[in-house]
């Protein structure tokens, strides 16, 4: 979400032109609040044609389906964020493969615009379990996806993934 106040010494934020945009720029330090997207890695594993989705149990989109993932730490490579994240959210191991695409999406109430990395990956071991903020676990097959799908981009990467092994011929 843009600034209204600069973060470093709280003056308040005015709009100039900078590099082609409107942009909030501090009057006092010159701070540019330049509301870069966070980075975010979505995990789409895929078995015999089906892929595990998780049912969210909190806010946004509390008890829509979602594809496993999340924020990436500050020093952290997309393939470890995606273990991780999916070793949390589902119990399971995922060795990280190829990126399906990278998605721009807003997040949640204070629309904070995110860059979604989304990576195939298959499941290499672990136990199958819901994690702590999941309600529940689910393997679809690909023409079986359910309608609340929780976040735009993960409906456009599903979207790009049917295409795809469509245009493989399976
Ligand atoms: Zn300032």
């Amino acid at each position: 979400m843009p600034y209204s106040f600069c973060p470093r010494c709280a003056a308040r934020l005015t709009p100039r032109r900078l590099e082609g945009r409107s942009r909030p720029v501090c009057p006092d330090c010159g701070f540019v609040d330049y509301n870069n997207p966070l980075p975010c890695v979505g995990v789409l594993a895929l078995d015999c044609g089906k892929v595990l989705l998780v049912k969210r149990a909190v806010e946004p989109f509390k008890d829509y389906w979602d594809i496993p993932g999340g924020f990436l730490e500050s020093d952290e490579h997309p393939d470890a964020g995606a273990r991780r994240e999916f070793l949390e959210e589902t119990g399971l191991h995922i060795e990280p493969g190829e990126a399906l695409g990278f998605f721009v999406d807003i997040y949640g109430q204070d629309q904070e615009p995110t860059l979604n990395i989304c990576l195939l990956a298959r499941v290499v071991g672990g136990e199958q379990h819901a994690g702590s903020d999941a309600a529940d676990l689910q393997w679809f097959p690909l023409d079986g996806l359910p309608d609340r799908i929780a976040f735009n981009w993960e409906r456009r990467a599903l979207d790009m993934l049917i295409e795809r092994l469509r245009g493989a011929g399976r």
